[in-house]
């Protein structure tokens, strides 16, 4: 005997068998006890969520040859039936296939014809949105019009696609997608049917992964059980769909969000050698993303929900903001469309996980190992000077460490005057020479008197420097800090290198973003930025003529030096 493929030998024969759809199966069958069977039915729903099923099942039902109380008896050699195609009465259609007028041309023709066996003609059109504009208008025709023993099914899973004057001849129903539970439910009984021995959780996988098309999950267990001796799991459920596992998926994910690059690159080459798809882990990501995007945007929505691995879901989205997930979910739509065109997924994936989402979330990601610097450093202030600490530190249950800064943490005016007087006669010369610091740095950090100078400059970035003003940049409120406290020793370490006595001012990068701007738009309307009177010093000058050549040069790409 041929080989019939689980879906074909499961496919249910009466609405008894069908699983979901009971509001459509309710319905239908009522239409036929009441007897107010309409003349065009329109099934529209994604596929494999049992349109056709219920077409085939509903053009038996109705032309049972011995109704009993409107009911089919069940036994009639048209309900025994158990292949439509052996009714010459029940004619299917695949618009996919025959999309041309002819088809239709040709439906019209034999519509008038009275059924052989059967009460009514039931034309199932499949995919009826594929039929081209003249084949609908010789169908709407039929439409308008058909004979009392004539009966539509229209299935579609592209209703818009369709003319409006379609839809409105049918009785339309929308079919839901099947539930997990139900499909695992269908799953579980052919299994048992079939002796096919498979875990709980491949079950669940697969009904997850077939997304609501029951004929999707069977087909699956169908192809799963001629590929495995053993005992099915979930990863031959990987293995045949060429996917990673979900725990390789939150394993990877992490290292992606906390930037741990050489971890993550060894992962992705474990992926490539085991021959997996790089299209289908992006679209896992993708997948894995929206839910987390879901989880931080609709806490309840997500609660009530049928998704899986939720605790894991919420743990990156507390580590993630909004912005962030959403820069994520647009890298990973971009990278789904690419790779798939792609003759270097593996590249194109790594150089997509290289690139940062957001210079920013990065650094909330690392907040933990810097949380605990900061948290030393600020402990330590509080003991000297039982200041307000500018950080505050936030540790929740699950030991996730938040930053918060107090304020925004505004710099005080001294040090805007600083860097304002900085920028006005900066200049790509004076930086240059600034920049010469780094060189000798080593020779001090061994130094009594300079090695803590030396050791926190080392952190430090010259943002822009004139020849009396050199600002820099630290990556770290905690860092600025320290820069302070030791001021006067980084003056004279400074002093020392490159013999001037500079006035310094150091800011974090992130406040160093926010007042970069002005400055350029100073800059953009030609504007002079005057020297400000600094703190004892009283020299107010506008800076001169030659001092906007340098004014100019400023602005130049090298000169301010900021990560973006
Ligand atoms: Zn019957």
């Amino acid at each position: 005997m041929a080989y019939k493929s689980l879906y074909r030998k499961y496919r249910p024969q009466t609405f008894d068998e069908v699983y979901g759809q009971e509001y459509i199966v309710k319905t239908l069958c009522n239409a036929i006890e009441l007897d107010k069977i309409s003349h065009a039915y329109l099934f529209n729903g994604t596929r494999g969520t049992g349109k056709t099923t219920i077409a085939k099942i509903f053009a038996k039902m109705v032309n049972c040859l011995n109704l009993k109380n409107s009911k089919p008896c069940g036994e009639c050699s048209i309900c025994k039936c158990e292949n439509t195609e052996e009714i010459p009465d029940i004619i299917e259609i695949d618009a996919a296939s025959n999309n041309g007028v002819d088809e239709i041309r040709e439906l019209k023709n034999k519509i008038k014809l009275m059924p052989v066996m059967c009460k009514y003609k039931v034309y199932i059109i499949d995919e009826v949105h594929m039929l081209s504009t003249g084949a609908f208008n010789a169908l709407l025709k039929t439409l308008e019009e058909p004979p009392e023993h004539v009966i539509f099914i229209l299935a579609t899973t592209e209703p818009q696609k369709l003319p409006i004057t379609i839809i409105s001849r049918c009785q339309r129903f929308d079919f839901k997608k099947i539930s997990i539970n139900k499909i695992i439910e269908r799953l579980e009984y052919i299994s048992k049917k079939e002796k096919i021995e498979i875990s709980k959780d491949a079950l669940e996988e697969i009904a997850k992964i077939s997304d609501g098309a029951l004929r999707d999950a069977i087909g699956m267990l169908d192809q799963l059980s001629s590929y495995t001796n053993t005992k099915i799991n979930v990863n031959d459920i990987y293995e045949l769909k060429g996917s990673i596992s979900t725990e390789e998926l939150f394993k990877l994910t992490n290292l992606y969000i906390s930037g741990n690059i050489e971890n993550l690159l060894d992962q992705v080459e474990t992926i490539y050698n085991n021959g997996k798809s790089f299209q289908l882990l992006t679209e896992d990501m993708l997948m894995l993303f929206r839910n987390v995007l879901v989880c931080k945007k609709a806490e309840k929505y997500f609660d009530n929900k049928e998704i899986s691995n939720k605790e894991e879901i919420k743990k990156i989205a507390k580590k993630l903001d909004c912005n962030s997930i959403e820069n994520i979910i647009n890298k990973l739509e971009d990278l789904s469309k690419n790779i798939k065109n792609s003759n270097y997924p593996r590249i194109l994936f790594e150089v997509n996980m290289l690139s940062d989402f957001s210079n920013k979330e990065k650094k909330d990601v690392n907040s933990i190992e810097v949380a605990k610097k900061e948290k030393i450093i600020v402990t330590k202030q509080i003991e000297k000077e039982e200041d307000k600490p500018a950080l505050e530190i936030k540790i929740d249950s699950d030991n996730n460490v938040t930053l918060e800064l107090e304020e925004d943490r505004k710099f005080d005016i001294s040090k805007k005057i600083l860097i304002n007087n900085t920028i006005a006669k900066a200049s790509t010369t004076s930086k240059k020479k600034a920049n010469t610091i780094y060189n000798e740095l080593d020779k001090f950090i061994i130094d009594k008197k300079y090695k803590n100078a030396a050791t926190i400059l080392k952190d430090s970035v010259v943002a822009a420097a004139s020849e009396d003003h050199i600002l820099l940049n630290y990556k770290y409120a905690s860092m600025v800090e320290e820069n302070d406290r030791e001021l006067t020793n980084i003056i004279s370490l400074i002093e020392k290198m490159l013999g001037t006595k500079y006035k310094l001012v150091a800011i974090t990068e992130e406040e160093w973003k926010k007042e970069r701007p002005h400055y350029l738009e100073l800059k953009r309307q030609n504007k002079v930025i005057e020297l400000m009177e600094e703190k004892e010093e009283i020299k107010k000058e506008k800076s001169n003529s030659n001092d906007s050549n340098n004014y100019v040069d400023l602005f130049g790409i090298d000169l301010i030096e900021m990560e973006e």
